[in-house]
């Protein structure tokens, strides 16, 4: 997918969250936060749903935790508009309580299509429900910090998560603060790391691709047949970071 592709798709997208009504959380909002960054970033951030600020901009991340979420990039040297950032579900819970399990599952569609048309290397998950998006069962007590493959059921093709407390967490507790800005600061090793095993992941398919193609050409009374080396795109035309 070109970055022209990606960026009509995700505007797509974005028009059908704006329109939905397939769960309760439609009922208060003021406007929907469907997301926004960079169309060919490799990062992408998932946090939990938008908060008063979110809901009245229709931008997500714009208060003190987007602030302190904006901060956090810069200590790696980032900006947010290099990466993608959006919530698990797009509009507001009532008072900003946890989204609930059904309003979670009404909202993953429009999550695992953001994630197939962004393809990320590299998801960072801010806060506990967006974690169990990426890792069930996991604690984030435990589980922040650290790193597991992605399953492509949600969307994402050989992609790593690694889950961090919220920002608004870190904004009420100073230890969470302190152990923020040591996540993020892994994040660039995290995600040389992820792009060097899909890398060798496509790398591997490729080559399967073209064996199977070869051994076909052999045998076939047709001739040669033409290996189309990987369904998934080549990642050249992403936004790289270093
Ligand atoms: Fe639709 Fe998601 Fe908003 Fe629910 S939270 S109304 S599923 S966009």
């Amino acid at each position: 997918m070109t970055e022209a592709e990606r960026r009509t798709a995700l505007e797509a997208i974005a028009s059908e969250v704006r329109a939905c009504t397939a769960c309760r959380l439609h009922v208060g909002r003021t406007q929907a936060v469907p997301g926004e960054g960079h169309p060919s970033t490799e990062v992408m951030f998932v946090g939990e749903g938008p908060g008063y600020n979110e809901d009245r901009q229709g931008r997500p991340f714009v208060g003190a935790a987007g602030s302190f979420l904006t901060e956090l990039l810069g200590s790696v040297g980032w900006k947010r508009d290099e990466v993608f950032i959006t919530n698990v579900v797009k509009c507001r819970p009532p008072d900003n309580r946890d989204p609930e399990p059904d309003e979670i599952a009404a909202c993953a569609p429009f999550l695992r299509r953001q994630l197939e048309t962004l393809d990320p290397a590299l998801i960072v998950t801010l806060g506990r429900h967006s974690m169990g998006r990426f890792m069930p069962g996991a604690r984030i007590s435990q589980a922040h910090g650290t790193t597991a493959p992605v399953d492509p059921a949600t969307g994402a093709h050989d992609s790593t998560v690694f889950a961090m407390y919220h920002p608004a967490a870190a904004l009420r507790t100073p230890s969470i603060e302190r152990e923020s800005y040591e996540d993020v600061a892994r994040i660039p090793t995290v995600l040389i790391e992820s792009r060097d095993r899909r890398n060798g992941n496509r790398l591997a398919r490729r080559e399967a691709s073209l064996a199977a193609a070869a051994a076909t050409a052999a045998t076939s009374p047709i001739g040669p047949v033409a290996a189309r080396p990987d369904a998934h795109g080549d990642p050249d035309d992403q936004l790289t970071f270093f």
